[in-house]
């Protein structure tokens, strides 16, 4: 046991957990595969499949988070709603990585603490949906599930659940994690420089001058580092990466659920970081029993419908010990309602004494239709959001600890609004995603200067 275990000693597995003790549970938004041999099978092959992550990497994560919690770190999280399986490629994979690196170094900058960086990848392939099925012209057919599960097309051929598909994600995974750390460990090196940033969007906004001064202390602080210490600094060039998704498909995560050798305790190894969605939140439900016997950093979605009283009992079996960077609670109100939803669970979580990280997802609560017939979000709802999550956490006592976002590097047009001014009859022109709505590359990094001026305020 190393000393961080030794710490910790008053954690341990629950006695009556196993990793399969969800089956005997509701498991809401699984889908239904047509043949349950085969679905066995599968599991079994991904059973024996090396995982995607280590217990190391995943305890270093805790720690940090932790740290977040205590106000020494920002936690960012961002990615796609949906990858797809087709989106495995290397331009989509580190033009993802460049604009989170790059947001990361402007909050590193300006809130002056360490940030975690999270993505929402490598395994970011199953989706809950409102409805289970799907009617067209007349046509009824099962909902898109994401690329673990079945295909976009409406055709039911592709919207047939297939258990194959797990195994084949578990492969992009593996090579999405396998991209990103060999970007990340060799160099990514001109990230660093903001002279070579795309930047064109900051003359269109109001605040250019502002954004202009703040990148440019970026440049400076890094030219600094590297005068000081005579060559481009190591642990510039080299960042930690982390990986999060939705543990929504409880099978295959049940596969890649193992024990490690000189570890106690059951680790998730399919990622550093799942998440419980709003959705599949129940107390006495399948995914709250899977994730409570990890020894993962785990966190959950917290919707405007929620009570003080059914988050504390979720705190307390997410967390029976109060560990520290154990658990992370990500609030999704919507601009509208977070004023008056969120500071009655913030102050029950403080009023009891719970030990969590506080991360705000200003994207879920805020997605709505245009009449052209497109999900979207606007820029100023989400930015208010995240603008109000602050002011909220201060007039409470707590703090927050990190922003959650569903955003790519590249230059689609799914949201309006920001710098550019996007409106509805935009999203015609590049809308790519198949699920919900990202922050565009500028949006993104516009995101993450709006962040650090609030605090700075
Ligand atoms: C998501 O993160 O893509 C999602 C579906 O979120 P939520 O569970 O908060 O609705
Ligand atoms: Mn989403």
């Amino acid at each position: 046991m190393s000393s961080s275990d030794r710490s910790l000693q008053t954690v341990s597995v629950p006695s009556d957990w196993t990793p399969a003790g969800w089956r005997a549970r509701p498991a809401a938004q699984q889908p239904r595969y047509p043949d349950e041999a085969e679905l066995a099978g599968v599991v079994e092959e991904l059973r024996r499949l090396p995982p995607l992550v280590t217990s190391w990497e995943i305890l270093t994560l805790k720690k940090q988070l932790a740290e977040a919690q205590e106000g020494k770190r920002f936690v960012l999280q961002g990615g796609d709603c949906a990858e797809s399986f087709a989106d495995c490629e290397s331009a989509l994979v580190s033009n993802r990585l460049k604009v989170l690196l790059q947001m990361s170094l402007v909050l590193v900058h300006g809130l002056r603490l360490p940030v975690v960086r999270v993505g929402r990848f490598a395994g970011q392939y199953a989706k809950p949906r409102s409805a289970d099925m799907e009617e067209r012209d007349g046509v009824t057919l099962p909902s898109y599930r994401g690329d673990f599960i079945n295909q976009p097309e409406f055709t039911a051929q592709a919207r047939t659940p297939d258990p194959r598909r797990m195994v084949k994600g578990h492969a992009r995974s593996a090579m999405t994690m396998n991209f990103v750390r060999a970007l990340v460990d060799g160099g990514f090196a001109d990230l660093h420089h903001p002279e070579y940033w795309d930047l064109g969007w900051v003359g269109h906004s109001p605040l250019s001058d502002d954004y202009r001064r703040m990148v440019a202390a970026v440049g400076d602080a890094v030219r600094f580092m590297e005068t000081i210490s005579g060559t481009a600094l190591h642990n510039l060039n080299r960042a930690d990466f982390y990986t999060s998704h939705e543990a929504l498909l409880l099978p295959y995560e049940e596969a890649l659920t193992r024990q490690v050798p000189r570890q106690w305790g059951w680790f998730n190894l399919s990622t550093h970081f799942p998440w419980i969605g709003m959705r599949t939140a129940a107390l006495e439900g399948a995914h709250v029993e899977y994730f409570r016997g990890l020894r993962n950093p785990v966190a959950v979605k917290v919707g405007p419908s929620v009570t003080p009283e059914q988050l504390l009992k979720l705190v307390d079996v997410l967390n029976p010990s109060n560990e520290p960077g154990r658990l992370a609670l990500i609030h999704r109100m919507g601009a509208a309602q977070i004023a008056e939803k969120l500071p009655p669970l913030l102050d029950a979580v403080r009023r009891e004494g719970h030990r969590v990280l506080w991360i705000c997802d200003p994207m879920h609560g805020n997605t709505e239709s245009t009449s052209n017939g497109y999900k979207t979000r606007r820029f100023d709802k989400i930015r208010g959001e995240l603008e109000t999550a602050f002011d909220l956490h201060a007039a409470a006592g707590t703090r927050l600890g990190g922003a959650h976002l569903e955003l790519t590097g590249e230059n689609v047009t799914e949201c309006t609004g920001g710098a550019r001014e996007l409106t509805d009859t935009d999203l015609a022109r590049a809308y790519r995603s198949t699920v919900d709505p990202r922050l565009n590359y500028e949006q993104s990094l516009e995101i993450a200067m709006l962040i650090v001026r609030k605090q700075s305020s």
